[in-house]
């Protein structure tokens, strides 16, 4: 399974508009941190996505993305779900619809915002994306390829996760609840959400992050949705040996 982060910042990314501290200044490549976003291939035939942000198409070109069989939705926020139109150029040579999978709210969100996708009375030619909303209710299956759906606190909001075999990607998180505890077993690696240093309503802090990644114990950590308060190499030289930041662009092979 190959795993490629398309994003790893913020909802503002990094560096954030009109901003001069020395991380949006940085010439690290590993400070530009677009949305959030990772592209996940279980096998050579199968391209998924988690989220759909307002980078997607220069994620997908930079990437060279050309296969999308289904797009994950962890929530509804901007950040994550702004990119849908993209998708266009994702839609099945047949003309087939995209599964997009999420919890009711997320669907919601989604025909909220793209209202002129699901309006009937939206004169058709203009090329509008061709959306399959799929409500998720157990196990996901694409091409044969199972995806848990791990539930997660974002607030009071309750938002997905997801794991692939021995993979788990949980952003835009602060608290992980009892039920999602045991699917969190025997991972190689985790991705945390770790939005900066002190504390926020809605997102694990670099400490709160630290503690849930030591009880979940994967073999390797990485964190992502940082704010410019985390310059890559200075925080990752003050973290644990298995955890480090992800960065635009990290691929892993699991
Ligand atoms: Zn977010
Ligand atoms: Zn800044
Ligand atoms: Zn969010």
């Amino acid at each position: 399974m190959k795993i490629t982060f398309l994003g790893t910042g913020t909802s503002h990314g990094v560096p954030m508009i009109a901003c001069d501290c020395p991380t949006c200044r940085s010439t690290d490549a590993h400070d530009k941190r677009l949305r959030p976003s990772i592209y996940v291939q279980p096998t050579e035939d199968t391209g998924i996505l988690v989220d759909a942000g307002p980078d997607l198409r220069q994620q997908a070109l930079t990437h060279d993305i050309r296969r999308v069989d289904a797009i994950l939705f962890t929530h509804g926020h901007a950040d994550h779900i702004l990119g849908l139109d993209e998708t266009r150029r994702f839609t099945g040579p047949s003309g087939g619809a995209m599964p997009c999978y999420g919890d009711e709210t997320t669907l919601n969100d989604i025909k909220g915002m793209f209202r002129y996708v699901f309006d009937p009375a939206t004169p058709k030619g203009g090329g509008l994306p061709q959306l399959e909303l799929i409500p998720v209710a157990g196990n996901i299956t694409v091409n044969g390829y199972a995806v848990t759906p791990l539930s997660l606190l974002h607030g009071e909001r309750p938002i997905l996760g997801y794991r692939f075999g021995s993979f788990a990607y949980l952003t835009d998180c602060n608290a992980i609840p009892d039920v999602t505890w045991p699917l969190l077993h025997n991972l190689d690696v985790v991705v945390l959400d770790a939005l900066r240093d002190r504390a926020h309503p809605t997102h694990f802090s670099l400490s709160e992050a630290i503690e849930a990644a030591r009880r979940i114990a994967a073999k390797r950590t990485f964190f992502t949705h940082m704010c410019h308060d985390l310059p890559h190499a200075d925080t990752n030289a003050r973290l644990p040996e298995t955890m480090q930041l992800a960065y635009d662009g990290l691929v892993l092979d699991i």
